[in-house]
């Protein structure tokens, strides 16, 4: 299978926060990516913008560095790159001062699509979008696009949107949720809704349970004093781990609409039940071996804030009544794997004997990271001559494989988000409701756990995470799927 390219139309994109480390990583290589293979027209232009004293040169040669170390060998031709470079240009600008504006201002050019990426705190939001209006280089069709974290909880999420909304429409603002970017993601919404094959049977009467695991082998150290401020529920939970259970638990959207996708999302949200002290469970590393625990990391030996959440979900309405959604997520675990697995029920009845084989439930395990793909278990008949025994077997379907040899060929989930700004398709960026009811749900759940003054429990780095978060699913008779690659 080859992916096609269909390019976009011409367009100035400003990146505020062009010399910070998300986009060194990812934005820029992310950029060149979709300029070597096409998608990026030869009269798209990217101005860089950040308080740093830097000429065009100096940006120029930041961006070849950036490329050098995170872009694939087979994309790094000397002469894609240099012409890719020809395309940047930088401003110094402070998002707070009045410096460099009007130079921006001359910088850009009437009749293209106009998109502000906003790559830097989220203190700074305002100031920019402020600035960008008053300058007027900002205008009805300019696309702002804003990193994560969007707010801390509903109130400053709140003023975060009525800033906004002082100077833009909500159809014109983009908000980041990389997971959304991601292969398999939108994947989950085809599969789901361009067959007939799951959704007579996507439903509490035959799913047992879900199961959402976003796990990570890395701590916090580098970012722990950042990090204490916000924890599991504030960085994961609220909005990644929130946006995978929307995609399994929605309605199917009268259309493919952005509009239309994110009504249903936002019922989800709407609809979870609130959580009480037994649904969920908090952790925190503990040093080992010599290595850092959480609290080392994070500076702050009476912190209590989690590295790591397991919460057991209720989406309350007709199709999902009865069926749980176990999300977890964490720091310093067994592996870096992220999935969603649907568990199917037993059939009503085992025509089968026990000396049969082992039975077991059919699952959809849909992974994000690492190797995209899915996997539909279901049992056959364990091949040969000894009699009719079952087994399990998976029925695989890898989107690396399919797409080229190691996945190479897959756009990252920030390039897919960024192509999509400049076709003005907001479909997986979240709406302004849609943050502020996830916030609504989160916050009493936060506000629960800092009233009765809980402490996380340790885990052990390299572990599955804290020993409650195992009797979670225990006294519902079930297990996690084990973390791995
Ligand atoms: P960073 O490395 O600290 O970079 C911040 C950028 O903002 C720098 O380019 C900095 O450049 C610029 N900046 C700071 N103050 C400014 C001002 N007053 N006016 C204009 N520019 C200013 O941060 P980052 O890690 O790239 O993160 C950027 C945003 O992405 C944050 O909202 C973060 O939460 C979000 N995010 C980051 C990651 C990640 O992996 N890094 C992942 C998800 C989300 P100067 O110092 O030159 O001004």
């Amino acid at each position: 299978m080859v992916s096609r390219v269909i390019p976009v139309d011409p367009f100035d994109l400003v990146l505020f926060g062009a010399t910070g480390d998300l986009a060194k990583r990812k934005i820029l290589p992310g950029l060149y990516r979709r300029f070597h293979d096409g998608q990026m027209p030869e009269e798209a232009r990217i101005i860089g913008a950040a308080r740093s004293e830097l000429d065009d040169d100096g940006f120029r040669a930041l961006v070849a560095e950036a490329i050098a170390e995170f872009v694939d060998e087979r994309r790094s031709d000397p002469k894609m790159i240099e012409a890719f470079l020809q395309r940047l240009s930088y401003v110094p600008v402070d998002a707070r001062g009045s410096d460099g504006w009007q130079q921006l201002a001359g910088k850009m050019q009437p009749g293209r699509i106009r998109a502000f990426y906003l790559s830097v705190a989220p203190a700074l939001f305002g100031d920019l979008a402020e600035r960008l209006h008053q300058h007027g280089i900002a205008d009805e069709t300019s696309r702002i696009v804003l990193e994560k974290p969007f707010g801390r909880d509903l109130a400053s999420a709140r003023a975060l949107n009525a800033t906004l909304a002082e100077h833009f429409q909500e159809s014109q603002i983009y908000r980041i949720d990389h997971y959304l970017g991601k292969e398999t993601v939108q994947n989950l919404m085809a599969v789901r809704f361009a067959n007939i094959l799951f959704e007579p049977l996507w439903n509490s009467q035959y799913v047992d349970h879900v199961q959402i695991t976003v796990a990570e082998t890395v701590g916090v150290g580098g970012r722990g004093s950042y990090y204490d401020k916000s924890g599991a529920m504030r960085d994961m939970v609220q909005n990644h781990l929130m946006q995978l259970l929307c995609l399994i638990a929605m309605e199917p959207p009268y259309h493919f609409d952005p509009d239309a996708v994110r009504d249903e999302k936002l019922k989800v949200i709407r609809a979870l039940d609130p959580l009480g002290p037994d649904d969920l469970v908090r952790g925190q590393y503990r040093s080992h071996q010599g290595e850092p625990g959480y609290l080392e990391d994070a500076e702050n030996s009476a912190s209590r804030t989690e590295s790591y959440i397991a919460l057991r979900v209720h989406v309350a309405n007709w199709r999902w009544k009865g069926t749980p959604f176990y999300l977890r997520t964490g720091k310093r675990l067994r592996a870096r794997a992220s999935e969603i697995a649907i568990t199917f029920k037993e059939p009503p009845h085992s025509i089968f004997d026990e000396a049969g084989g082992d039975w077991r439930e059919n699952q959809l395990v849909i992974r994000l990271q690492p190797n995209e793909g899915m996997n539909l278990k279901v049992m056959i008949k364990e091949p040969g001559p000894g009699g009719m025994r079952l087994v399990q077997v998976p029925l695989d379907m890898s989107f690396a494989e399919a797409l080229g040899e190691n996945g190479e060929d897959i756009p990252d989930a920030y390039e897919r988000l960024i192509m999509d700004v400049i076709r003005g398709n907001q479909t997986l960026f979240m709406r302004g409701d849609e943050v502020e009811a996830a916030w609504a749900w989160t916050d009493p759940i936060i506000a629960g756990w800092e009233a009765r003054g809980d402490r996380p429990q340790g885990y052990d780095p390299g572990s599955s995470g804290p020993e409650d978060a195992l009797m979670l699913l225990h006294r519902d008779s079930r297990r996690w799927r084990e973390i791995k690659e």
